[in-house]
């Protein structure tokens, strides 16, 4: 049987077209992750040939998604000096979303890493993942101000984070988002890259958590990080050398599953004795409760500390000393230039963070080096959303971050985009926005 002529022209061509659009999508990710490259440096970072390569730069800046520019250092030497290529800031935007359980929240930013705004709605528990998705696309539109189309910086992608998402390394996608949808919607990472028209990347949000505060967070500048976040559970992040620690199945975020007591009471994990049963808000809830107190939930618990209660202060002393022990652990094995602590339990300041800081002391640790590292998460509710944009910098595949967020290139995060640090847990408005000019911090 013969193949058409045309028919055999027609896939050769599908066929180019669709390896241009591979090279096409490296630049940009390429420029994206680097902020300016030359194209000596694209060259030898993408692999392609000098044909190829100048062929798509030619058409990216005819387009107007990348930019030639010429440094005032390199202007000045003899000879052709060498032009730059950025992408142009307008091209399009970036968006990182956190899929909680009960919220959807979304930053946004473009493509010169600064924060564009950040909006949050909460929804029910049982809400499936098709109308969560559709939530985030309204977020989006709501802080850019119109739909957000497919566009050259599609390529770049959407970053999703998802509590309790496993990634196995060196992929982009994760078993773990199939599983943690329980209304049968399919892959979320599926369901956004058909919404949205864009590459996905997805991780967990608490260890997106602990990217965003060591990218512009609580721990910036820090290239070595320990997340911990107290909430009903025990979990955190690791960040080594500027980027995400993932391990080698994707679970290296454990720890509340240490056990701090063989002895002790069961754990939702099958162990015994975990940290998460003697520090989790729900532990230490039911320790109140058992000592006499009346708490329906954490914010109870806050009202009777500010009202001096002796009872609310030494449960959560209690709590904060078994973190503190096994932080020291952590401390002596990671050796983390910064340990910052977020989660409702943090929230509760000295209360929790007072004990954590003297069992690091007392645990041989110098002074100094505690108090340095040991720190209160800034970036509040929205850190696992900044997180997703910061995933889209680093890629899956954990390119290391490239430096601290500061001077142009640089990622900056406008004040207004961060939810206030929560002194206290309490309920969140259903629906909030905030958008502002995105400006360095200092
Ligand atoms: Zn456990």
């Amino acid at each position: 049987m013969t193949v058409p002529t045309t028919l055999t022209l027609r896939h050769h061509e599908g066929l180019l077209a669709r390896s241009r659009k591979r090279h096409e999508e490296l630049i940009l990710q390429l420029l994206y992750q680097h902020g300016s490259l030359s194209r000596g440096e694209l060259m030898a970072m993408s692999r392609m040939s000098r044909t190829t390569l100048y062929d798509i730069v030619v058409s990216l800046v005819d387009e107007g998604t990348v930019t030639v520019s010429v440094p005032e250092v390199a202007r000045r030497k003899r000879g052709r000096p060498v032009e730059r290529l950025a992408l142009n800031p307008e091209a399009g935007r970036v968006i990182g979303i956190e899929f909680a359980q009960r919220a959807v929240r979304v930053a946004t930013a473009n493509v010169a890493h600064e924060v564009i705004g950040t909006a949050s709605e909460q929804h029910d528990p049982g809400m499936p993942w098709k109308e969560r998705v559709e939530t985030a696309y309204r977020l989006v539109e709501s802080v850019v101000g119109e739909p957000p189309r497919p566009n050259a910086v599609s390529a770049i992608g959407v970053g999703v984070g998802v509590a309790g998402a496993a990634v196995t390394p060196g992929t982009s996608d994760v078993a773990g988002a199939a599983r943690s949808d329980p209304s049968g919607h399919g892959p979320v990472s599926a369901l956004v890259r058909q919404r949205f028209g864009a590459a996905v990347q997805l991780d967990d949000s608490i260890r997106l958590a602990a990217l965003a505060e060591s990218l512009w967070g609580a721990a910036s500048g820090a290239s070595d990080v320990l997340y911990l976040q107290l909430s009903h559970s025990i979990s955190g992040g690791l960040v080594v050398g500027g980027a995400l620690h993932r391990g080698g199945y994707g679970a290296a975020d454990g720890f509340g599953h240490i056990t701090v007591d063989p002895t002790g009471a069961a754990c939702g994990c099958g162990d015994v004795g975990c940290l998460e049963t003697v520090a989790s808000a729900g532990a230490v809830l039911a320790a109140y409760r058992a000592a006499g107190g009346v708490a329906e939930g954490l914010p109870d618990l806050v009202a009777a500390l500010d009202a001096g209660d002796l009872t609310a202060r030494a449960v959560l002393a209690r709590a904060g000393t078994w973190i503190g022990r096994v932080l020291v652990t952590l401390f002596s094995t990671i050796d983390p230039r910064a340990i910052v602590i977020g989660g409702e339990l943090a929230d509760m300041g000295s209360a929790v963070l007072g004990p954590i800081a003297r069992e690091l002391n007392l645990g041989g640790m110098p002074g100094v080096r505690v108090q340095r590292s040991l720190r209160p998460a800034r970036l509040g509710e929205m850190s696992a959303a900044l997180g997703a944009l910061a995933l889209l910098r680093t890629g899956t595949a954990g390119t290391p971050l490239l430096g601290p967020p500061v001077g142009p290139g640089g990622i900056a995060v406008p004040d207004s985009a961060l939810a206030t640090p929560r002194p206290r847990p309490r309920a969140l408005a259903p629906v909030s926005t905030h958008r502002g000019r995105a400006r360095a911090l200092s």
